[in-house]
């Protein structure tokens, strides 16, 4: 079988197709995104399998969850935070007996590159009970790919593969080996399992609990956790974790002496192979990306005296990334900080909207319209608008989570704010603003919703929103707004002070108002005229 030179993201899907995967689900978001794209382009150039976009996480996991009751292989992936919109269907998932194999891929974004937290999903393999694979190398990212599957249909369970920013963006060679066909599209056999009913999901939690066992078991015996003894040096031993791993490896050549080490890359923990270390040395250095994971773990049962060191004990940086030179000081190693780079002047470039970017002329037309109030709110979401944060717009004061600027200018609303107005992108708005706008109607709250509306998934690369322009409308129609309170507008530079005087109107409105800002991204645009498509 060839090489290839895949991104960690590229080989779990290639892991994935080469595990004979039926369809592949997610919603965009940094850094998991490359997995379907990659998976899309390849159903394109090779007729299947499917590769779909989806509104949100949660339709995203519930398709796939489908596809495994058809008795299918299914991939879903998605960002750490998209498992938070997930959680429901996911920790279900883990007691119905999962027929078809279903891997879910998380990429967890340590050091928050592009998120709005560094949560570690580690913990929610452990919270739903399930296996779950942490990926080294983009080797292993393809084997554990293909194994997960394997694993899934063996336990009936959903397998979870951790991914880290700096292992999903970067690129090595893989070596791949025999694909495998797909599975026969058999229904599960045992319907009630999938029926949790009450008296159905005891038996069904009480199964996995006992399958749990058989878990513990797979781990210990992997060889994704290798451990090696060096009895001749009891000073420390070292457990490292997922990518982690290299950034100790680069530093063992200058250790006097090399500590037993164990590594772990299956979970749930390898418990005996953890002991078996412990009682090789006096104290036990643990170098893990995301949070102290394995460290809380360890302390719950390792013998009481035993010293553990690492991220809460202050040794090992407790946020940010990992690398070879912050944890230098925890093996007992001389500081470094990195080559030094020549003395060159480099300029402040924070990031901006692109210019010409149809959100820069409808945050002037917001601003123009807000300008004769005292004080205002504008509740704000996640995008490529989020930037308007920033001067000069300084336009919007909140960003917490997907569709939470719609529920909170709502709050606002109630509890006396005016004027209180919310901003959201068509796909933010889709993925999931529509819940919250009903409680808008329901309660016709006196705010003014303005979806930015730019045809795409801007901030993520430009993949399609899930519904195009020309619906967006009906939706909100169809929810209930007003009709007479749903306002189109042209979100262009020319028309800012028509488009000021549009929102002024709407927010004056003693109700829900709902104002479409409608023109594509540029960058959206300009690739479809370089595609010979319509911009
Ligand atoms: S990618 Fe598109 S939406 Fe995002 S800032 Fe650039 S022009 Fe605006």
């Amino acid at each position: 079988m060839p090489e290839m030179v895949l991104l960690g993201d590229e080989a779990v899907a290639m892991g994935a197709l080469h595990a004979g995967i039926s369809a592949a689900y997610a919603y965009p978001g940094t850094p998991s995104t490359e997995i379907t794209e990659f998976l899309i382009q390849n159903s394109k150039k090779n007729n299947g399998p499917s590769a779909h976009w989806c509104a949100n996480e949660k339709t995203a996991y519930e398709a796939a969850l489908g596809v495994s009751f058809a008795g299918r292989r299914s991939l879903v992936s998605m960002k750490h935070v998209g498992l938070n919109v997930a959680a429901d269907p996911f920790m279900n998932s883990a007691i119905v007996s999962i027929h078809g194999g279903l891997v879910l891929v998380v990429a967890d974004d340590p050091g928050m590159h592009s998120s709005q937290n560094e949560q570690d999903s580690r913990y929610f393999a452990d919270f739903a009970r399930i296996v779950c694979l942490e990926p080294t190398n983009q080797q292993e990212a393809y084997e554990m790919a293909r194994e997960a599957f394997d694993i899934s249909e063996r336990f009936h369970i959903p397998v979870m593969i951790r991914l880290v920013t700096r292992l999903a963006h970067s690129r090595s060679v893989v070596q791949l080996s025999e694909p495998r066909t797909e599975n026969k599209l058999e229904k599960a056999p045992e319907p009630n399992s999938w029926i949790l009913l009450p008296s159905n999901a005891r038996n069904q939690w009480h199964g996995l609990l006992d399958t749990y066992k058989e878990m513990q078991q797979y781990s210990e015996e992997s060889s994704f956790n290798p451990l090696t003894l060096n009895s001749t040096f009891t000073d420390y031993a070292v457990i490292t974790t997922g990518l982690a791993k290299n950034y100790y490896l680069e530093n063992v050549p200058d250790l006097n002496e090399q500590p037993s080490h164990l590594h772990i890359s299956a979970y749930p923990f390898p418990a005996e192979k953890i002991r078996s270390l412990a009682s090789s040395a006096k104290k036990i250095l643990i170098l893990e990306e995301g949070y102290p994971f394995v460290e809380r773990f360890l302390r719950g049962i390792l013998p009481n005296g035993m010293e553990i060191i690492g991220k809460e004990s202050g040794e090992v940086p407790a946020e940010g990334e990992l690398n070879p030179d912050n944890i230098r000081p925890a093996l007992g190693l001389e500081s470094r900080t990195g080559s030094p780079h020549p003395d060159m002047p480099l300029s402040n470039r924070p990031p901006q909207l692109c210019p010409g970017c149809p959100h820069a002329d409808s945050f002037n037309a917001l601003k123009m319209a807000l300008s004769g109030y005292g004080k205002s709110m504008v509740t704000s979401d996640i995008g490529c608008y989020t930037l308007a944060a920033l001067p000069p717009y300084s336009a919007i004061e909140t960003t917490v989570n997907m569709g939470a600027s719609i529920g909170m200018a709502k709050g606002a609303s109630d509890a006396g704010y005016f004027p209180a107005v919310a901003v959201i992108g068509d796909s933010t708005f889709l993925h999931s603003g529509v819940s919250p706008l009903i409680d808008a109607v329901a309660h016709n709250t006196n705010m003014t919703l303005v979806i930015l509306d730019n045809e795409t998934t801007g901030m993520t690369g430009g993949q399609p929103t899930i519904l195009p322009s020309s619906r967006l409308e009906k939706v909100v129609l169809g929810i209930g707004v007003e009709p007479e309170h749903v306002k189109l507008i042209e979100a262009h530079r020319k028309f800012d002070e028509e488009n000021s005087k549009v929102i002024k109107q709407e927010i004056e409105y003693n109700g829900l108002s709902v104002i479409i800002a409608v023109r594509e991204c540029v960058e959206t645009a300009k690739r479809h005229k370089r595609e010979g498509g319509q911009s």
